[in-house]
């Protein structure tokens, strides 16, 4: 049997699972193609879709800070770290936000680190903002569609090296996912420009670089990464007051007691949104409907 005969023959016993009548070094084969799959590490959850989509099923992709948790104080458990040894690639935000990162590469002496904040223009913390963080930028970059674009790139780029085979595949997928980002992009700008009141009131700070992508003004009512005085918080109701804000945004994530007392005394309503959702495309569709259907 010559080599693409039998990868056709091993591609369709795999794909039906007819293994009853199949010789046993050809099932070794096909768990074996399984096992091959390219291991990534992502830190957040939104960047799992960004893999999933250049390397479908070639890549097996392992979130480490859980969709529920706040990212900026949650260090991936040991149990965790087991899928690191076998992996080829970690993606990270950057910009500071995975403050362990260090433990991966301990773990992984190989691995191929892909750092999507490598190429985007950061936003400066304050002074203020700065000290409490113990950051020197926002790291909020992966909630922009654009920084998005720029991170697919280099995620492409890695699954290109470590698997070069395949980089025609990969490229197919990324400039399909990038087409999808761009569509959408265009749809929240022209959504967004009809939305008079540009101002709004947020729980935790992570809407900075999506914001700034379409002329929004985020007011948030965390500070360096704490919950506010009653003096900051009664800041916030005047300014709330005096632009007309009937609604404060809160991130799941986060305690929502000073958003829920702020919404009482301005006679407005908490509306939950989420920035750290795996289903990153149709959850940022979903949060700018919020925003439209709020910010009048
Ligand atoms: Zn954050």
């Amino acid at each position: 049997m010559n080599l693409l005969k039998k990868i056709v023959l091993l591609a369709i016993i795999c794909l039906i699972g007819v293994s009853s009548y199949v010789t046993p070094s050809i099932k070794g084969e096909c768990s074996q193609k399984k096992l091959e799959k390219l291991g990534v590490i992502v830190s957040i959850a939104p960047l799992a879709e960004w893999v999933k989509s250049v390397g479908t099923n070639k890549v097996d992709v392992t979130i480490l800070v859980p969709p529920g948790a706040s990212p900026h104080t949650y260090e991936p458990k040991p149990s965790q770290l087991i899928k690191v040894e076998k992996a080829k690639i970690f993606v990270k935000n950057g910009a500071g936000l995975e403050f362990w990162a260090n433990k991966i590469v301990r773990i992984n002496k190989d691995i191929l680190v892909v750092d999507i904040s490598k190429g985007v223009k950061l936003i400066e913390l304050s002074p203020k903002e700065q000290k409490k963080h113990h950051l020197l930028k926002d790291p909020h970059l992966w909630l922009s569609l654009r920084n998005a674009k720029k991170g697919v790139k280099e995620i492409y780029e890695a699954l290109s090296k470590v698997n070069p085979e395949n980089e025609e595949y990969y490229r197919k997928n990324m400039n399909e996912y990038i087409e999808k980002l761009d569509a959408l992009d265009k749809e929240i700008s022209k959504k967004l420009k009809a939305v008079k009141n540009k101002k709004f009131i947020v729980l935790h700070p992570s809407w900075s670089y999506f914001s700034k992508d379409y002329g929004l003004e985020q007011i948030p009512i965390e500070r360096g990464g704490k919950e506010p005085g009653p003096k900051y918080i009664k800041k916030i109701i005047d300014t709330a007051r005096e632009n007309n804000i009937k609604v404060v945004f809160v991130e799941p994530q986060f305690n929502q007691k000073s958003a829920e007392v702020i919404a009482r005394e301005i006679n407005g309503r908490v509306v939950s949104i989420n920035p750290l959702a795996e289903d990153y495309l149709e959850n940022m569709r979903i949060t700018v409907n919020e925003f439209v259907k709020w910010l009048k």
